[in-house]
C-alpha cells in the first residue's frame, strides 16, 4: 500500500488530532494546531477561540467515531458526518518548497481547514483502503487511534511500545497459569 500521497499525510493529522490530549488545559487545541503548522501558509496565526476549540473537539469525536465502528454502515453514517463540516477547496502550494495540493484555501479560518484537512485525509484512507484500516489500539490501558499501514492489514497497537509492553503482559500471564 503506498501512503506516499497528500492523503497519508492528511490521515495523519486526523489521527495525531483524535489523539490528542486534551486534559492539558482549555489551549490543547491551539498547541496542536501551533505543533502541526505546517498545514498553513507562513504568517498564520494560530490562535482557537473557545468556540474553536469545541468545533476542534468535534471533529476529534467524529475521527474517533469512525475508527471505533464495527460496521460499514455506522462508518459511513460517522464519516459522512465529519464530511459535512468540511468546505473543500483544492489549493496548490508551494509554500514548504515543495509543490502540493491543500484541500482548504489558505484563506478560510483556521478550524475550518483544520477540520476539511482532517475530513479529506480519513475519508481518502477509509475510500481507498478500506475502513478497517483505521482502528483504535488493542493494548489495556490505551485507547489511541492509528492508521493500519502494514501490507496484510495486521496492526493491532498504536506504536511499537503498545505492542511490546502487550507482548511482555501476555507472556507473564501465560507463565502464570
Ligand atoms: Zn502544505
Ligand atoms: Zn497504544
Amino acid at each position: 500500500m503506498d501512503y506516499d500521497t497528500y492523503g497519508s499525510t492528511a490521515v495523519e493529522l486526523a489521527i495525531d488530532l483524535t489523539n490528542a490530549d486534551r486534559d492539558a488545559g482549555p489551549d490543547w487545541a491551539t498547541a496542536f494546531l501551533r505543533a502541526h503548522d505546517e498545514w498553513f501558509e507562513p504568517g498564520t496565526v494560530v490562535e482557537l477561540s473557545p468556540a474553536e476549540t469545541g468545533q476542534a473537539a468535534t471533529t476529534a469525536d467524529l475521527v474517533r467515531a469512525v475508527a471505533v465502528a464495527t460496521t460499514q454502515p455506522e462508518v459511513l453514517e460517522r464519516l459522512n458526518a465529519l464530511l459535512a463540516l468540511a468546505h473543500p477547496q483544492p489549493y496548490a502550494t508551494d509554500h514548504d518548497g515543495e509543490l502540493h495540493l491543500h484541500y482548504a484555501r489558505p484563506d478560510a479560518p483556521l478550524m475550518e481547514q483544520l477540520t476539511t484537512t482532517v475530513a479529506m485525509g480519513l475519508s481518502q484512507v477509509v475510500v481507498q483502503h478500506g475502513w478497517q484500516r483505521i482502528g483504535v489500539c488493542s493494548a489495556e490501558g490505551c485507547d489511541d487511534v492509528y492508521v493500519d499501514t502494514s501490507r496484510n492489514a495486521s496492526r493491532r497497537y498504536c506504536s511499537n511500545t503498545c505492542a511490546s509492553r502487550s507482548t511482555v503482559a501476555a507472556y507473564r500471564a501465560r507463565r502464570r497459569t
